[in-house]
């Protein structure tokens, strides 16, 4: 049998890195300095640098991001904040879980992304935020996006937790609205070797806000103005992503030559291949094709010992844990949860596996 293919190859991933990942941890275990320290504010520094933003803050998962971006802005019960339905359920949970309710917004069919044209039925008087997914790792259309708020007066939260280095315009995603938050979680684009996130602004009284909502509501030791949350990144998982930080490109731009090979083997297939937004610079955290029957393919290419995934099976607003909201009307999403297959896709995939990924969706589109 030939080798297996992953969706991901962490230990691929990690391998050059670990002895400099050793002595570093090393490093940290002499000086015993564990929690908010120099490699803390000094991937805070880089990131925002990166992105073009004045800062950055860092906290315990991609979740807590958006939860301290949603305190941070004041957001809570009686608001409604507007998430796209096709996405991780953390856009929404977050929204949840500072009181507030979530509005489930349908997305386009070839971006999978939320719509001005979509969202601006959903406004409400009670409507404060809306939080933009830039799935897979392309640009949500920030642009009409941030003009229909400004026209609501209502507040903008970039979720890029798939979407570090990602481009709209020759502008970094992450860099467009009052807040952006990202995950560090290891499968995504710049993933650590565990949980953590970061949420970035231009805006200096938000970021002291959210620096002092992450620890315990306080910005004095031991005074606490507000109830806040133990949601900090540690010096170890910090020092991991500055090594890692500082080959991002390199990792995007495996992607993405892993994404061009995809397109000139798969396109003239009887299926869609991702469709890139005219002006955007696509990072590929999953390469998501589109096609009619999709869980014969799936089944194929898992017989094959090729993984591949469905990102996400349930849109939000059919899952479970909000059956408690009113229904939504989302039949993009509804249809795309059929159609949706993502591929192996990360940044030491191979030319070879590439081919020997679509030499088998070629074989069984013909039948064979
Ligand atoms: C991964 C992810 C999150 C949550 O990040 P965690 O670090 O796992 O908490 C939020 N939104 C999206 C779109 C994600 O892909």
């Amino acid at each position: 049998m030939e080798q297996q293919i992953p969706m991901v190859d962490l230990r691929a991933h990690f391998a050059p890195l670990r002895e400099e990942i050793l002595a570093g941890i090393g490093e940290i275990l002499d000086q015993a300095g564990f929690i908010l320290g120099a490699h803390g504010r000094g991937l805070e520094a880089e990131l925002a640098q990166y992105l073009g933003v004045a800062h950055g803050v860092g906290c315990a998962s991609g979740t807590d991001a958006l939860l301290l971006a949603l305190r941070a802005l004041d957001i809570g019960p009686g608001d409604e904040v507007i998430v796209p339905t096709f996405t991780f359920i953390a856009t929404a949970e977050a929204v949840r879980y500072v009181g507030a309710t979530p509005v489930f917004a349908d997305v386009d069919p070839d971006y999978f992304c939320v719509t001005a044209a979509g969202i601006a039925p959903l406004i409400t008087p009670r409507t404060r935020a809306i939080i933009p997914v830039h799935l897979y790792g392309q640009a949500a259309p920030m642009p009409e996006l941030l003009q229909l708020a400004e026209q609501h007066g209502i507040l903008v939260i970039e979720d890029m937790a798939q979407a570090i280095g990602a481009r709209l315009h020759g502008q970094r995603v992450g860099s467009f609205a009052q807040l952006a938050c990202v995950s560090f979680f290891p499968s995504k684009n710049l993933g650590g070797a565990g949980d953590g996130g970061m949420v970035f602004t231009n805006d200096e009284a938000l970021a002291t806000r959210l620096r002092g909502l992450r620890n315990h509501g306080s910005w004095r030791t031991y005074e606490h103005e507000v109830l806040g949350y133990n949601s900090r990144l540690d010096e170890i998982q910090a020092l991991i992503l500055r090594k890692l930080f500082q080959r991002i490109d390199a990792y995007n731009a495996g992607r993405q030559q892993a994404a061009s090979l995809y397109d000139a083997a798969l396109q003239d297939l009887p299926l869609q291949i991702p469709a890139r937004r005219a002006g955007a610079e696509h990072v590929f955290h999953q390469y998501t094709l589109q096609i009619a029957d999709r869980d014969a393919l799936r089944t194929r290419l898992h017989a094959e010992g090729i993984a591949c995934g469905v990102y996400y099976p349930i849109p939000c607003h059919q899952q479970q844990a909000f059956a408690d909201l009113p229904p939504s009307h989302c039949p993009v999403a509804e249809s795309l949860k059929d159609r949706v297959l993502s591929l192996p896709m990360f940044p030491e995939l191979s030319a070879a596996q590439v081919e020997r990924i679509a030499g088998v969706i070629r074989a069984h589109l013909h039948g064979e």
